[in-house]
């Protein structure tokens, strides 16, 4: 993978995160149908491309790879993007390594639940950030400024994918209560054969809360 730099995108002022998609980058979603036994069953896309459409199996959903081109949707999430910064440790907002910390962990900034802070083996599907670009979002992003939890973390260990399930009879889409419809499931389920995924999932371990005073602090 390459080590540059991703380009850094500008809108209404404000720096356009690494996994934000745009909206050239939405694709039309192709029809399902169920998969061949001898596949392993489940679903699978009715024209689908194993190497672009799978990752160890697991079907995932279409999205184009084009970033600044339309308009930034700020409240979503590109789903490779993601899932590239999710195994490669990137941050969030510009994209760059998070490796090379003082301490060797990770910094994680995720939107607050109920004053709760970030526990020892909480699955989260946001990926790293540096300080700096935590500072950032802070001020930029209006569902962390309605109250977030920070943490640096030892250890992100593979958990599974948030996807979307289906209905094995129907094949229609089962969306949950939760996280725009999405259900986290872990990689030994077998809710995997009737999920399309759209972001990758990680358990945090090796937590040590960081205030969010500390943090405004440490980039002050
Ligand atoms: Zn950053």
């Amino acid at each position: 993978m390459s080590t540059a730099a991703p380009r850094q995108f500008k809108w209404n002022g404000m720096r356009v995160p690494y996994i934000a998609p745009w909206t050239g980058e939405i694709r039309e979603q192709p029809s399902l149908v169920l998969s061949d036994l001898k596949r392993g069953g489940g679903i699978a896309y009715a024209d689908e491309h194993r190497l672009y459409d799978r990752k160890n199996g697991i079907l995932w959903i279409r999205m184009g790879a084009v970033r600044g081109v339309g308009t930034p949707m700020l409240a979503g999430v590109h789903s490779f993007r993601q899932r590239q910064a999710m195994d490669h440790q990137l941050c969030q907002v510009c994209g760059c390594t998070t490796y090379g910390s003082k301490d060797g962990r990770h910094l994680y900034l995720l939107a607050e639940r109920a004053g709760e802070p970030i526990t020892e083996g909480e699955r989260t599907a946001s990926p790293p950030i540096h300080e700096a670009c935590a500072v950032e979002a802070l001020r930029d992003c209006p569902r962390l400024r309605m109250g977030a939890v920070a943490a640096r973390v030892e250890r992100p260990d593979p958990w599974g994918v948030a996807g979307m399930l289906h209905d094995p009879v129907t094949l229609k889409p089962r969306p949950s209560e939760q996280r725009g419809g999405l259900t986290f499931v872990p990689y030994a389920s077998l809710k995997l054969l009737w999920t399309v995924a759209h972001l990758d999932v990680v358990s945090l371990h090796g937590c040590t809360s960081v205030s969010l005073d500390e943090l405004l602090s440490l980039t002050a």
